[in-house]
């Protein structure tokens, strides 16, 4: 997919809802192109004595609704239309979930495996100094995205605290829990996802055990693991950016685990507990229930959506499913719970962090399983009807959903702004 148009490609999803609903072609017009991106290079000394740099990002979408907010990726690939794609996305995310925020994004182009711990530290530093003048508790809300985590976010929470000369822990969510953190928001994104299939389930033809495939065994993957098999659902396969590994008897999760903590690609694993290697392109195909999507964009696209065999896909990655695979899924009565709301978990409790900041209370992590599951399924409920009622994909409904409260929003602005 050509670089310049991921854009396009993620708005011919804002045009489809909008058939179906009646918005002002203002409202369309403003939401079509990001409000502010902002590039920087970053230049750090290597712990050699060398100097590196890396070309970084930060992207305010829309701002209608809120501060921005949305996570930091860490990738060699990042990209800026990635990241203006992503931004877009986030700012449909929050509005589905009526979180009080617009949408933003940022990524720095690098490897981070390639980085000691203080050259990812000084990295890390350097983009809050770079970008400092748009963040802001009030302004911009960064947090974690693939390959960053609250490590990361408690040096940039420090960083800028020190450049504005006192404490902002509201300034980033995902933080260590020393810092501010929120309980709950390191399984955040896959438990708002496994709340929203256990509270739709028996619409979705879901009974019994089902069997999953995983594809991406991060942060969100390794979560939605071990919260499904704990419920006894059986997981079939997993994949990582190295390769896969399958078993009809379910995989041990604790071996898969081990591998991941010794930096071993699960596909490591095969052999051992009755695991079979994979090819890692053969796991969304695989024979299963419920196919999870949890890491990079454009995964199930028009070669291979005809193959895939699951009932349910739930996106914890953003954007997995390309709008060609969706009307091939469709057309097969496969469901997709789509990226903005399946994983939107994530960005909820990290609402709850900010809100913890600002007050400076913090609550249980019992309250905050609560009221994560509160919203999953009052959201969930309202789009799925959504969907029946207007014969549409769940995420079309998503969109129209959002949509509307993104409309609402930019006319209360009024017509000048
Ligand atoms: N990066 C996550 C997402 O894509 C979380 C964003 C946040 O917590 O602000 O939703």
């Amino acid at each position: 997919m050509a670089e310049d148009s991921l854009l396009d490609h993620a708005l011919v999803r804002l045009d489809e809802a909008a058939t179906h609903l009646t918005v002002d072609p203002d409202v369309i017009e403003k939401l079509k192109y990001p409000r502010e991106t902002t590039k920087a290079r970053l230049m750090i000394r290597m712990d050699d004595g060398s100097r590196k740099s890396f070309l970084a990002w930060r992207c305010r979408y829309d701002d209608t609704r809120g501060p921005t907010k949305g996570g930091i990726r860490y990738h060699p690939e990042a990209s800026e239309a990635e990241v203006e794609m992503l931004a877009f996305w986030m700012t449909f995310k929050c509005a589905v979930m009526n979180l009080p925020y617009g949408g933003g994004k940022g990524a720095v182009q690098v490897d981070p495996r390639t980085l000691s711990k203080a050259e990812l530290e000084r990295l890390s530093r350097s983009y809050i100094q770079a970008f400092a003048r748009i963040l802001g508790p009030e302004r911009d809300i960064p947090a974690p995205d693939v390959y960053t985590n609250s490590m990361i976010m408690g040096w940039m929470a420090d960083e800028y605290s020190q450049i504005i000369g006192q404490s902002s822990p509201a300034v980033i969510t995902g933080k260590p829990i020393a810092l501010g953190g929120s309980l709950g928001r390191g399984d955040a994104t896959a438990r708002g996802g496994y709340y929203l299939v256990r509270h739709l389930a028996s619409e979705l033809g879901l009974t019994g055990v089902n069997r999953v495939a995983i594809q991406g065994f991060g942060n969100a993957g390794q979560h939605i693991a071990r919260l499904l098999a704990a419920d006894g659902h059986k997981i079939v396969a997993v994949s990582d950016s190295s390769g896969a590994v399958y078993s009809s008897h379910g995989l041990n999760l604790d071996v898969l685990l081990a591998a991941k903590d010794h930096n071993l690609s699960v596909s490591s694993t095969a052999g051992q507990a009755g695991h079979q290697n994979l090819p890692g392109n053969e796991l969304v195909t695989v024979d299963c229930d419920i196919l999870v999507p949890a890491a990079l964009e454009n995964m199930i696209t028009a070669r291979n959506a005809d193959k895939v065999t699951a009932k349910l896909i739930l996106e914890l990655a953003n954007g997995p499913v390309t709008a060609e695979a969706d009307a091939i899924l469709a057309a097969k009565g496969a469901v997709v719970l789509p990226d903005i709301l399946a994983n939107a978990g994530g960005v909820t409790v990290s609402y709850f962090e900010w809100v913890q900041n600002k007050q400076g209370y913090y609550w249980t992590l019992e309250e905050i399983h609560d009221r994560l599951r509160a919203i999953m399924e009052r959201e969930g409920r309202a789009i799925w009807e959504i969907s029946k009622e207007k014969k549409i994909t769940a995420r079309t409904a998503a969109y129209v959903h959002a949509l509307s409260r993104l409309a609402e929003a930019i006319e209360a602005h009024g017509t000048q702004n």
